[in-house]
């Protein structure tokens, strides 16, 4: 029962988690769709970070700002003459890479350990790497690789009816900027004293050079990040406050501790405006994966954005009478890679029993914690004649729960169905019930619950309490 990205990418097409974009065109590389069962998990992870980081916390707010921004926010971020991939082509078969995927993957493969970490090379130090170790085009084996040039990742647009340099946007590459260039907004509607963070769940877009393994690495994607202010002096303690907030939001919301790796980024790593990075990692099918980065940025983004904009973004600090830039702590973390987390994470086969011909009966559960699940619960009546009174149930419950319905097949089908789902509750209305002509039923239902498959008897009208109380979070 080993669990693998086949089996997991199988299981979202065939359910309605996840299909690929466009697929009657052929498709369009490295989209995907996101269906029935798959919006209501991604929405689901969407809110519970919303819950534990904007309603919960006593010191975040949020906003949505606009994916399109004045491209002066770009010059300022750094993502205009900054934010590019190294690239490197084959010139044998024409492959594309990044030349420093190729050096880790090598690496990995062969067990050589790098002098220092990857971002700390330069592009000749990835040049002299690749050909001291000789290192092989992955695709063809050859050794004839172009030079590397720096491709910048952003997307561009026009905006308007002309298409010319004047007119040109781009699609964010973070969701992070216009949190930076609402600051003095949000600080003055809000009145906020340092220490706040203000929150932002939206679309971000990188023309990634290798996007793969399934939803992990798109082009289209979702980011949730959190822009801490602080007072100056006081980041080093918040970026540990928040690297621990974090670590118990991913168990909170049911990872397994063991599949998780926080990597600290040692000083040659940092970027050269952060005093500390922690790279969250999970471990995929496919192996280690950066899911989160939490990073003390210090003044460096407002600063920018004061410099550029020639707008005062200092923060006056009544108790100390001093006005200065705020320094910022910020989590990142991408929606799409927290539901594959997930998903993975979840993903468990389990012998079950023997069928007739005495092989091991397996069930394939998705242990999702209930409040990621898609569906709450599915109300299953036993039989077709039992349509009505669980209908009614299904009614009154939805109001309250995102429920399934299903009546076709039989209820050990059914069962499986929804383990597969991950559906944590399955209600069963049966003949017991309802009762017939004389006979009013017991007016229970049968509950079982998906990881033990223990059932129990719940009356009709402690439902609702019954799932509230299980599905808490
Ligand atoms: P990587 O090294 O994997 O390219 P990054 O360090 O560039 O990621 P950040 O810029 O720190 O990533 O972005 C913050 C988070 O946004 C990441 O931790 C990840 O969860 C998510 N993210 C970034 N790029 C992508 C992408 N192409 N597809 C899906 N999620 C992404």
């Amino acid at each position: 029962t080993e669990k693998t990205m086949d089996k997991i990418v199988a299981l979202c097409k065939n359910r309605g988690f996840v299909f690929a974009g466009s697929e009657i065109y052929g498709g369009l590389a490295n989209t995907w769709d996101y269906g029935p069962l798959g919006v209501e998990l991604k929405n689901n992870v969407k809110k519970a970070w919303w819950k534990k980081f904007v309603q919960e916390n006593p010191y975040n707010v949020g906003q949505d700002a606009a994916i399109l921004m004045n491209p002066q926010t770009w010059v300022a971020s750094g993502h205009l003459s900054g934010f590019s991939d190294p690239l490197m082509d084959c010139r044998e078969c024409k492959e594309r890479f990044r030349a420093d995927k190729l050096i880790e993957d090598w690496c990995g493969e062969n067990s050589v350990e790098l002098p220092k970490p990857i971002d700390a090379f330069t592009q000749q130090e990835m040049k002299d790497f690749i050909e001291e170790h000789n290192i092989p085009c992955p695709s063809c084996g050859k050794h004839n690789f172009t030079d590397i040039r720096q491709f910048n990742l952003m997307f561009k647009t026009f905006q308007g009816v002309t298409e010319d340099a004047k007119n040109t946007v781009y699609l964010r590459p973070e969701t992070a900027q216009g949190i930076f260039t609402n600051f003095v907004n949000t600080q003055r509607t809000t009145r906020r004293k340092l220490p706040f963070g203000v929150c932002q769940i939206g679309k971000s877009f990188r023309n990634e050079i290798t996007p793969g393994n399934f939803i992990f690495r798109v082009r289209e994607f979702e980011q949730m990040e959190l822009e801490f202010f602080c007072k100056p002096g006081t980041d080093l303690e918040w970026f540990q406050y928040w690297r621990t907030f974090c670590h118990n939001w991913l168990l909170g919301i049911g990872l397994k501790d063991e599949n998780l790796r926080l990597r600290d980024h040692d000083p040659e790593e940092l970027c050269f405006y952060s005093k500390a990075t922690t790279d969250f990692e999970f471990l995929f099918p496919f192996g280690w994966g950066e899911l989160w980065g939490v990073a003390d940025r210090t003044d460096y983004d407002l600063t920018q954005h004061q410099n550029v904009s020639g707008k005062d973004l200092t923060y006056f600090d009544p108790e100390t009478n001093q006005r200065y830039i705020p320094y910022v702590v910020e989590p990142s973390l991408g929606v799409e890679r927290s539901v594959l987390a997930v998903l993975c994470d979840a993903y468990d086969e389990e012998v079950v029993g023997q069928d007739k011909n005495g092989k091991d009966d397996v069930r394939v559960v998705l242990r999702l914690h209930p409040a990621l699940a898609p569906y709450k619960a599915a109300i299953l009546p036993l039989s077709k004649k039992l349509s009505e009174p669980a209908m009614e149930i299904y009614n009154e419950l939805c109001k309250d729960f995102m429920l399934d319905f299903d009546e076709t097949g039989s209820i050990g089908k059914r069962y499986r169905r929804e383990d597969e789902i991950g559906t944590p509750f399955c209600i069963t209305v049966d003949f017991d019930t309802v009762g017939d002509g004389e006979n009013p039923g017991d007016q229970c239902v049968t509950v079982r619950e998906r990881d033990s498959m223990e059932q129990v008897r719940v009356p009709i009208s402690q439902l609702k309490a019954y799932l509230t109380e299980k599905l808490a979070y």
